[in-house]
Formats: structure tokens, sequence, C-alpha cells
């Protein structure tokens, strides 16, 4: 939920910007440009999710308005955690799997992390 609040997560511009895309396209449409608002609100992927929530919730959603909804009730607040968790978890599995793909774009791939090759420095010699 704080990826799509926040705008910062598995989104084609935010990954760009980050410099591990090559480019915003959302891979999911292809839509030259992917956020948070693109995800929740346009992209065609993920229409049955937003349709299911906003009937469970019987309002019309837009992203503004979701957090006042999502403070007046606990059941709203529990509903947008589950949409929210079920696409971030599909659009972070699609994005390792680009990352784990040898054909990819050498932005894609997997990067080893500065923490993992400081931990490495720490541990004795072999
Ligand atoms: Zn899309």
């Amino acid at each position: 939920m704080v990826q799509i609040l926040t705008d910062h997560g598995c989104f084609g511009k935010y990954l760009h910007r980050r410099q591990r895309e090559e480019s915003s396209m959302c891979h999911e449409c292809g839509a030259p440009v992917d956020t948070a608002r693109h995800t929740l609100e346009e992209c065609p992927t993920w229409e049955l999710q937003w349709a299911t929530l906003q009937a469970k919730l019987g309002v019309d959603l837009s992203l503004p308005s979701i957090v006042n909804i999502m403070l007046d009730s606990e059941e709203a607040w529990k509903a947008m955690a589950t949409f929210c968790d079920e696409i971030m978890s599909q659009k972070e599995a699609a994005e390792r799997a680009h990352e784990n793909d040898p054909d990819a774009h050498p932005l894609r791939r997997r990067r080893a992390g500065g923490r993992a090759r400081r931990y490495a420095r720490l541990l004795p010699p072999p």
C-alpha cells in the first residue's frame, strides 16, 4: 500500500527515474507511463481488481479520495490493503522475473547490493 500511496515502487516511471528501466512504460499494457495512478485507475490489466474494490466499498474511487475513504472505515482500509497487496505482489513478481532474465536489458538485471558487498568485506578470508 505504501508503494501505491507514495508512487515509489514497482512502477515504470519510478524505476526509470532510478535508472532501473530503460523507459517509463507499463509492462502490463504498454502504456507510455506507468505510475501508481495508471496502475489503479487506467491500466486494463487490473480492471477486475479495481472493479471488485469499488463494488466492495460501494463508492466511486479515485486515488485522491481513497485516503479519506480508508480513514473513515476499517473495512475500506482492509479492502484497499488487500487490493494493493494483490496488485503489487504480481508487479513485483514480474519485475523479479525480468531482473533474472539473462536476455534482459542490462539496466533491468539484478545488481549486487551495497549492503551485501559491505557484509562480504566483513567476513574472514576463506
Ligand atoms: Zn498498464
